[in-house]
């Protein structure tokens, strides 16, 4: 890891002495998205070539992504990278943030106020960078997964206790659950149980969680005992890392529980082998049996499972509301395969975990904006190779790049976007090196900047953000007991508030 990023870090400051880079005419470029992939590429274009300026383009009105609306709200240490993007907007002469903005391949039926034609932006600029992320889930793909009430992607559940202004309501009762299974055992769902288990002065304290989830979650706590983290393989492939599964064994308001029996079922003559080649493995399975030997305290009252090698198999209405969602039926698996290719085969057996409210949290999924960006629909992708997109010939597309989720698949915390940007900027240095960037397209811009002035009139500018930034940290201060935000939760309401403040 720290060998490829001294290299990519030597490409980039290879291409910083290029000729091309002293001239003095300058590349305009778009970067689509303003999460950690877009913030990175865009600190890291600016740190090598002084000939970029940078426009940032975010449908949302406040910028930031998924260390806004995706990174636990009481992980407010991790959301501090807030203040390496903010350095990057600070460069006021060379980067225009443009919040409120949504970009598509616009009809002209359907040209609302904020919204900007992809192929005209993409004609207007030297060049365009894709770093979106990614705004859709993956499925169960069982029956009735979207007739049933209580049956949310972690991804919406995470944006709605986020505050994120397209999730401002759950879309059924909190009331009375009891039983929540989450399937699919990496960091967010995690993040899903630790939020779900804090209790209400843990969580309102040192968190920046909107005030309505807040409150619907833990008005309805008290009823709240189980909640069931299930993975399809065994504990030696879960995804999740040691400190997260640390963090959530010493919280004081429930008690995790790993049933030795499904370590042991897990225990392939494989999974010794990979466990045996890597530290973290073996950190964590020791973590995880340690875990499993302590008895139940029964003076607990909550209690979060983590179970292995069991697939969902069947949805199951409640008896008392055929409407919702009473019980998971779900699969037992083997192991099968050899070491790090380790696949869940399910089994005849089967067992029924009672269950009001089920997370999916199996991962994350892109889309695409344009009919006219080679995406890889298997992959959810868009394709490319070191940043550059390809068509479906594999040849680059000119002057069109992309970084992040979007390149790479939704994986790695927000510190792996710092390597994948600076691969992207490489592959771009090279491109400006090479001349095959060379087409200056001032005119371009300004035109297309003069047909949608509306639309640009509609923004919201970095300074708006700070406008926003300090009026929600104000409301933060002056709240009974003091929080560390109050967010703003509708892209109405921040539009309205950044013109008049
Ligand atoms: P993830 O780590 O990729 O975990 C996805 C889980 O879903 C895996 O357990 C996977 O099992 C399971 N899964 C996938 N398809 C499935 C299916 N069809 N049926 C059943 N299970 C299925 O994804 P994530 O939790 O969404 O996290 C995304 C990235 O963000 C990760 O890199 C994560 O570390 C990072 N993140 C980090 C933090 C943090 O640092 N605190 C917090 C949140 C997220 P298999 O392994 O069997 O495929």
């Amino acid at each position: 890891m720290l060998r490829s990023s001294r290299i990519i870090t030597q490409k980039v400051t290879n291409r910083l002495s290029s000729r091309y880079l002293s001239t003095n005419s300058s590349l305009n470029f778009a970067i689509i998205g303003s999460g950690p992939s877009a913030f990175y590429t865009a600190k890291y274009l600016l740190d090598s070539s002084p000939e970029c300026k940078l426009d940032i383009y975010e449908r949302l009105p406040f910028p930031y992504g998924l260390v806004r609306y995706g990174v636990a709200p009481d992980h407010q240490e991790v959301k501090s990278v807030t203040s390496t993007f903010e350095q990057v907007l600070d460069h006021k002469d060379r980067v225009n943030f443009y919040g409120n903005v949504t970009i598509h391949d616009k009809e002209e039926e359907n040209s609302s106020v904020n919204s900007l034609d992809f192929k005209e932006l993409y004609e207007a600029y030297d060049g365009v960078v894709l770093a979106y992320g990614a705004t859709s889930d993956h499925k169960l793909n069982l029956d009735k997964e979207d007739e049933l009430e209580g049956i949310l992607s972690a991804r919406t559940f995470v944006n709605w206790y986020n505050g994120h202004p397209h999730y401002p309501e759950l879309p059924f009762a909190f009331e009375n659950v009891k039983n929540v299974v989450i399937v699919g055992q990496g960091n967010v769902a995690i993040d899903c149980a630790r939020v779900l288990i804090k209790n209400e002065e843990n969580l309102v304290s040192n968190s920046d969680i909107s005030l309505p989830a807040l409150q619907i979650l833990k008005k309805d706590y008290p009823n709240l005992e189980n909640i069931t983290i299930i993975g399809r393989r065994g504990h030696g492939q879960a995804s999740f890392t040691i400190k997260e599964l640390r963090e959530l064994t010493r919280l004081p308001e429930g008690q995790v529980l790993i049933p030795l029996d499904d370590i042991q079922k897990g225990l392939t003559e494989a999974t010794k082998q990979e466990i045996q080649s890597s530290r973290p493995k073996k950190r964590i399975t020791d973590l995880m049996e340690t875990v499993a030997a302590v008895p139940l305290d029964e003076s607990k009252k909550k209690f979060i499972t983590i179970r292995f090698l069991l697939t969902p198999h069947e949805l199951r209405p409640s008896e008392s509301n055929p409407k919702r969602i009473g019980s998971l039926v779900v699969k037992k698996n083997q192991l099968v395969g050899l070491p790090n290719e380790q696949k869940a085969v399910e089994t005849d057996e089967i067992e029924e975990l009672p269950c009001d409210l089920l997370l999916t949290s199996i991962g994350y999924k892109s889309e695409s904006i344009s009919s006219l960006i080679p995406f890889h629909p298997r992959r959810s992708i868009v394709n490319n190779s070191e940043g550059r997109v390809l068509n479906e010939a594999n040849e680059p597309v000119p002057a069109l790049y992309v970084s992040g989720w979007l390149k790479r698949g939704p994986s790695g915390i927000i510190g792996t976007n710092i390597n994948d940007a600076k691969e992207t900027c490489s592959s771009i240095l090279e491109d400006i090196r090479s001349g095959s960037l060379n087409s200056n397209k001032q005119d371009n811009l300004e035109k297309f900047k003069q047909k949608n002035a509306s639309v640009f009139a509609h923004s919201l500018s970095y300074q708006d953000i700070q406008k926003l930034n300090q009026y929600e940290l104000q409301k933060g201060e002056e709240f009974e007991p003091k929080r560390i935000r109050q967010k703003i939760l509708s892209s109405e309401e921040m539009v309205k508030l950044a013109k008049e403040l």
